[in-house]
């Protein structure tokens, strides 16, 4: 028998009964779908008309958690104000009242980062990284199945000693690998939203990649763990949508129910 990967008809009731709610969102491949420019992968058309009419109804506090810094998802989510932003995977938070709380990184990581980044500066990948507070990522979205694996083979070279350093990890996504800090990470960002949210609020965490697995697991039975992707793939989310359709009609059912009076 094949499993069912809805969203329970008990989420819904929860939220039409229930004077508050949390939504909290990856946003690359989630939100948005993935772009070789990053800087140009917005949202699908029609997500921020619709998280725009959840924020206005007061019922959802709305969370933003993503890899991105927080200065760029604010910027691909514009114009829409009046949520919360966990940036670089928990290290940056962007409270509703507009400051940032910043994550200390321990200076030896920092050097041990830099260390990593110039190490593919030298090999001739410098096009395809990305330095981040808190990591260093080389994507490979775009480039062929061949040009791909070699790239995959000289970051490994070059990083899987430094993965092995106490408080790093080694992070495959879709579309790269990212060599960073170990905490914070997405589950840490989720176990902090969860300490000041009561437990009975519903809430639930749409995610697609690996890193968002954090993220799931940390929900526990406090929320509800939604994979968001066009193939399934074995995950901790319970439930499983495929973006845009299923991602719109996912929201448009939100935006009814906490716009419409009980
Ligand atoms: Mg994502």
């Amino acid at each position: 028998m094949s499993k069912d990967f809805s969203v329970p008809a008990e989420f819904w009731e929860q939220l039409q009964l229930s004077e508050k709610s949390a939504l909290l969102l990856d946003y690359d491949g989630t939100l948005a779908p993935f772009q070789i420019e990053r800087d140009q992968a917005y949202p699908y058309i029609g997500v921020l008309p619709l998280l725009e009419d959840i924020l206005r109804s007061k019922r959802t506090r709305m969370v933003v958690i993503t890899g991105r810094p927080v200065p760029e998802a604010q910027a691909l989510l514009s114009p829409l104000a009046g949520f919360e932003i966990w940036g670089a995977h928990g290290l940056d938070y962007l409270q509703l009242d507009g400051t940032i709380k910043k994550y200390t990184i321990a200076p030896e990581l920092i050097l041990l980062l830099e260390k990593a980044e110039q190490q593919l500066r030298t090999k001739e990948l410098s096009d395809l990284l990305e330095a981040k507070p808190g990591g260093v990522a080389v994507h490979w979205r775009g480039l062929s199945e061949q040009e791909r694996e070699k790239v995959r083979l000289e970051t490994l070279t070059e990083w899987t000693a430094l993965s092995e350093t106490p408080g790093i990890k080694l992070l495959q996504f879709d579309g790269g690998l990212e060599l960073r800090i170990a905490h914070p990470d997405k589950g840490d960002a989720i176990r902090a939203i969860l300490e000041d949210l009561p437990n009975d609020v519903p809430t639930a965490f749409l995610g697609d990649d690996i890193t968002d697995e954090d993220g799931f697991r940390a929900l526990e039975d406090r929320g509800l763990p939604i994979l968001v992707r066009d193939a399934y793939r074995s995950t901790n989310a319970t439930a499983w949508i495929k973006p845009p359709e299923e991602l719109l009609a996912f929201l448009t059912r939100w935006r009814d129910i906490v716009t419409h009076q009980k």
